[in-house]
C-alpha cells in the first residue's frame, strides 16, 4: 500500500469526530486535507513532494522559531576553516546535504569526506559492493571539491555489533589530524530510521566532536602527546534522512546556486542511490523499444544529469519553493557556543570593588 496516499486521504468509513473536524479545518499549507480539530496546534508540518518524488525529503519537519535561511556569502569568507562530512554510506552525504558542503567550500572551507561502511550490501555481489562505493566515494568527493576521501570500511548494516568506542576513538584521531572545525552528519535522533549504521554513525561523530576538543586533553593523551593538537569543532549541521524521519529544522540552506555540483556528486555514485547512471539505462531501455524521452537529450552523460537534476533533486526543489528559494536543504544547526567564562570575568571587571 502506497503509505503517503493513505495517510493522506480520509479514514474510510468516516470516524465521525474526525469529519466533522476536517469540514471545520480550512486545508493545510500543502493542500492536504488534515482530520486534526482546531484545538489542537499542528506540532509537526507535512514536508510537500515532487511529483516526480524518490523519497528524499523526510514525511515531517518541525521547525524552530528561530530558523535561519542561509544564503550565499560573496568572497571566501570561510577561508582557513575546515569541515568533515561524515557519512556511513556512500551516498548519504551525497544526496541529502551536498549542495550545503560544496557551498561551504566553495566559500573557503578545506573538505573532507569521511565514510564510515563498506557499503558491501550496495553492488552486484558483496565483492563489487566493496570496490566499486570506495572508487565511489573518491569520486564524489572530488566533485564536492574536498581535499580528500577517506573510510573506514566497517561491515555495511553491522555497524550496530561494532565497538563504539572505537568509532569514536578513529573519529577524534582524524578531527584532530585535520583540525577540523565544522561537521556534517547525520541526524542520530531522525525518528523511524530503519537504518543501524546511521544512528551508530551520527553518534560517534557527536560524541568525537565534543573530546576531540581542547577541553578533552584527557582522551586520548598519547594523541597529543605523538603532536597532535585538541579539534576546535564548533558548528555541526545534522541532516535529516527520509522518507520515514521527523527532524527539527532550525536551518534552511539555499543551494540554488549549488544544484548542478550536487547532481555530479551524485552522478558519481554508481554502486548505490537512486542517481548513478539511471539517467543513461532509462535512455537505453526506451531505445531498445524504439522511443526516446527528449529532456534526456541524445548522449548518456546528458541523460544522467538531466535524470537525476529532474526526478532525484526534484524534492529540494519543491522543499526550496516553500521559502522562496529554487533549491534548498534542511538541517538543525548547532553554532559555537558562547564563552560564559569571558561574560563572567567581564562582570567581574565591571563590578569589583576594593577589599
Ligand atoms: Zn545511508
Amino acid at each position: 500500500m502506497d503509505r503517503r496516499r493513505f495517510m493522506s486521504r480520509p479514514l474510510a468509513g468516516g470516524i465521525a469526530l474526525g469529519s466533522a473536524a476536517a469540514l471545520q479545518q480550512p486545508p493545510t499549507a500543502y493542500g492536504q486535507s488534515s482530520d486534526l480539530p482546531s484545538k489542537f496546534t499542528p506540532g509537526a508540518y507535512t514536508v510537500p513532494k515532487s511529483e516526480n518524488s524518490v523519497g528524499l525529503t523526510p514525511d515531517y519537519f518541525t521547525y524552530a522559531e528561530d530558523l535561519v535561511i542561509e544564503r550565499n556569502r560573496p568572497g571566501k569568507p570561510h577561508q582557513g576553516k575546515v569541515l568533515a562530512a561524515v557519512q556511513a554510506h556512500s551516498d548519504d552525504i551525497t544526496l541529502f546535504c551536498a549542495g550545503t558542503v560544496a557551498k561551504l567550500i566553495d566559500e573557503g572551507y578545506t573538505g573532507y569526506l569521511i565514510r564510515l561502511s563498506n557499503d558491501e550490501k550496495a553492488g552486484k555481489t558483496v565483492g563489487h559492493g566493496v570496490v566499486q562505493n570506495e572508487i565511489d566515494n573518491r569520486e564524489a568527493a572530488k566533485e564536492l571539491g574536498c581535499k580528500k576521501a577517506f573510510s573506514f570500511y566497517y561491515r555495511n548494516h553491522r555497524m550496530d555489533d561494532c565497538a563504539a568506542i572505537e568509532i569514536r576513538q578513529r573519529l577524534i584521531f582524524l578531527f584532530r589530524l585535520l583540525q577540523v572545525n565544522t561537521v556534517f552528519l547525520m541526524d542520530p535522533y531522525d525518528h523511524y530510521d530503519e537504518n543501524p549504521d546511521h544512528l551508530v554513525v551520527g553518534r560517534a561523530v557527536e560524541a568525537a566532536c565534543w573530546m576531540a576538543s581542547p577541553g578533552g586533553g584527557r582522551e586520548y593523551p598519547e594523541q597529543l602527546k605523538a603532536g597532535l593538537k585538541p579539534a576546535n569543532v564548533r558548528e555541526k549541521y545534522y541532516h535529516a534522512r527520509a522518507p520515514q524521519g521527523h527532524n527539527l529544522v532550525n536551518r534552511v540552506v539555499d543551494i540554488s546556486s549549488y544544484i548542478d555540483q550536487k547532481v555530479r556528486a551524485n552522478i558519481a555514485n554508481k554502486g548505490k542511490g537512486p542517481a548513478g547512471d539511471a539517467g543513461l539505462r532509462l535512455r537505453r531501455e526506451l531505445a531498445m523499444q524504439g522511443k526516446r524521452l527528449p529532456m534526456l537529450g541524445n548522449d548518456d552523460d546528458t541523460a544522467n544529469f538531466q535524470y537525476v537534476k529532474n526526478f532525484v533533486m526534484d524534492d529540494f526543489r519543491v522543499f526550496g519553493h516553500q521559502f522562496g528559494l529554487g533549491y534548498a536543504e534542511a538541517f538543525r544547526y548547532v553554532g559555537p557556543e558562547p564563552s560564559f567564562q569571558g561574560r563572567i570575568r567581564k562582570y567581574a571587571d565591571a563590578n569589583a570593588v576594593p577589599l
